[in-house]
C-alpha cells in the first residue's frame, strides 16, 4: 500500500489518500469475513500494519446483556459439484457463495433438496446475493440467478468445509489520546465478506482518518473501534459501559466509497453538536446531501443510541444502505467504490471533526460598543483580498454573539458563515484580546456576571 503523504494544514487530506484508500479496499477484498472468525482476525491484523490497533478476543458464550458471544465460525472451502465431478459452485472463486455461518456439510443430493438451499436474486440474474445465518444453524449456498435457471435434474455433490465450534469474538480498538479525556467514538463493521462499500470502504476511511489525526492537534481523544456488527457492538458496550461518559461525540462510518450524494443519519438525541457540525458541513460544502432523522434500524448507531446509552452519535454515509442496487450482492464490488470518493468522504469527515475540535465558546472583552477594529488593523480602508469583507463580517458576527452563550458553531450557523471563516475571524480578535474563552466549567451566567453584561 502507498503511504500517503499527509498535510494537517486546514485538516485537508493530501490529494494520494484516495488512492491509498482503495488499494486497502484491494488489500481487504479478497477475505472472507464473518461476525467472528479468522476472516476478521485477518483484516484486523492488515489494520494493524497501519495503525496500532488493539486486537480483543471475547470468548464464545460470554453474556453481553441480553445477548451471548456466538460460536466461531471458520471456513476452508465450499463447492457443488454435479455427476462428472466439476466444481459448478466454487467458493474460490467468491466467498459469498457460501452463506455465512453454514455447518459444515458434505454429502449427494438431488436437484430437489438442493434448491431449498439455493439463494438467488432473479431480478439482477448475474449478481450473486449475500445472505447470513447467524442465529439460525443452517447451510446454503448463493448464486448467480442465470446459473440457477440453467440446473438440471441429477445428483450433485455439496460440501462446505466450515467449522462452527466455541472460540472467540474478535474485535480491533485503538485509542489515540488527545489533551483531554473526553473522546470521540469512531465506529465501522468488519464482518461483510468480499463487499466494498458496505464494510471495506468503513474500514479504509477509519483506518486513514486515524493516521491523519494522529498527525493533528488534538482536543479530543478518538478511539477507533472496529467491530463485527451489531453483537460486536453490543459486547464492546457491555464491556466498558462504565466508560461511556467520556464519549461526547461520534459517528458510524459506513458506505463512504460509492459516488452518489452524502447522506447524513442523525443520532437519537437529533440536535447533538455532532450532528450540527456534521450538517453545517455538509450545507456549506456546495454537494448535494441528505438527512434522515434517526431510527432504530441501520448500522451500530441502533446500539450507542439504545436509550440506555443514549450517545450522540449519527452516521455519515454516502448512499444509504438498500438505495443502491448492488447493496450486499457481488456487485458491491471494487468497481463500485471510487477513489475520489473515499477521499472526499474522508475530507467530510475530517471538515466535521475539525468543528467539533475548534468550537468554543468565548466572552467579547469590549462588550459595549463595537471595539475599534481598524486601529488594531483588524479592519481595512480599502479592500485588497477578495475575502477581506468576508473576514470583517465574520468578526463582527464573532463579537457580538461571543457572550458567553453562544458557540463558534451557533455563531456559523446565526451568520450563515462557514465555520472555518468564523474559527479564522475569532482567532485574530483574540491575538488582539478581544475575545477570551469561556471555560466549560464556568456556567453562562457565571461568565455574564464577570464581564459585566447586565440585564440579560
Ligand atoms: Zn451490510
Amino acid at each position: 500500500m502507498i503511504e500517503p503523504k499527509i498535510s494537517d494544514r486546514n485538516w485537508q487530506p493530501h490529494p494520494d489518500i484516495g488512492e491509498a484508500m482503495y488499494s486497502f479496499v484491494r488489500d481487504l477484498y479478497p477475505i472472507c469475513r464473518s461476525i467472528t472468525g479468522n476472516g476478521v482476525r485477518e483484516t484486523l491484523r492488515m489494520v494493524g500494519r497501519h495503525i496500532p490497533l488493539s486486537i480483543r478476543e471475547v470468548p464464545t458464550g460470554t453474556e453481553v446483556f441480553d445477548w451471548t458471544v456466538p460460536k466461531e465460525w471458520n471456513i476452508r472451502d465450499a463447492y457443488i459439484k454435479d455427476a462428472s465431478g466439476s466444481r459448478i459452485v466454487d467458493f474460490k472463486n467468491s466467498n459469498l457463495h457460501v452463506v455465512s455461518y453454514s455447518l459444515p456439510v458434505h454429502q449427494r443430493i438431488s436437484l430437489i433438496e438442493l434448491k431449498e438451499h439455493l439463494v438467488t436474486l432473479p431480478e439482477k440474474p448475474d449478481w450473486i446475493p449475500y445472505r447470513t445465518s447467524y442465529y439460525k444453524e443452517n447451510w446454503g449456498f448463493c448464486l448467480r440467478h442465470k446459473q440457477y435457471g440453467e440446473l438440471n435434474e441429477q445428483e450433485y455433490e455439496v460440501c462446505i468445509d466450515s467449522t462452527l465450534e466455541d472460540g472467540h469474538l474478535t474485535f480491533g480498538e485503538y485509542l489515540l489520546e488527545g489533551e483531554g479525556p473526553d473522546e470521540i467514538l469512531i465506529s465501522c463493521h468488519v464482518c461483510h465478506p468480499s463487499l466494498c462499500n458496505d464494510n471495506l470502504s468503513g474500514i479504509a476511511l477509519s483506518t486513514m482518518l486515524a493516521q491523519h489525526l494522529s498527525r493533528c492537534p488534538r482536543r479530543y481523544s478518538y478511539r477507533f473501534l472496529f467491530v463485527p456488527g451489531t453483537i460486536g457492538a453490543i459486547t464492546w458496550l457491555a464491556l466498558n459501559e462504565s466508560n461511556v461518559k467520556r464519549i461526547k461525540h461520534g459517528l458510524v462510518v459506513a458506505l463512504v466509497g460509492d459516488s452518489g450524494n452524502f447522506t447524513y443519519k442523525k443520532s437519537r438525541q437529533g440536535s447533538a453538536d455532532v450532528d450540527r457540525a456534521v450538517l453545517h458541513v455538509l450545507k456549506h460544502s456546495g454537494d448535494p446531501y441528505e438527512v434522515f432523522e434517526f431510527s432504530p434500524y441501520g448500522y451500530d448507531e441502533r446500539q450507542y443510541c439504545s436509550p440506555g446509552f443514549n450517545l450522540p452519535i449519527g452516521s455519515l454515509t454516502r448512499t444509504p444502505f438498500g438505495r443502491y442496487p448492488e447493496y450486499h450482492t457481488s456487485a458491491d464490488d471494487l468497481e463500485l467504490v471510487q477513489p475520489g470518493a473515499l477521499a472526499d468522504s474522508l475530507s467530510k469527515y475530517l471538515a466535521s471533526l475539525f468543528v467539533l475540535e475548534k468550537n468554543r465558546v468565548y466572552a467579547n472583552q469590549n462588550p459595549k460598543c463595537e471595539p475599534q477594529l481598524g486601529r488594531r488593523g483588524l479592519y481595512r480602508e480599502m479592500g485588497g483580498f477578495s475575502d477581506g469583507k468576508e473576514i470583517e463580517l465574520a468578526m463582527l458576527w464573532v463579537l457580538n454573539l461571543s457572550d458567553g452563550d453562544h458557540s463558534l458553531l451557533d455563531i456559523a450557523d446565526r451568520a450563515g458563515l462557514p465555520f472555518d471563516l468564523i474559527e479564522q475571524a475569532a482567532g485574530l480578535l483574540r491575538k488582539n484580546d478581544l475575545l477570551s474563552e469561556v471555560s466549560a466549567s464556568q456556567g453562562a451566567d457565571a461568565t455574564k456576571a464577570s464581564i459585566g453584561i447586565e440585564g440579560a
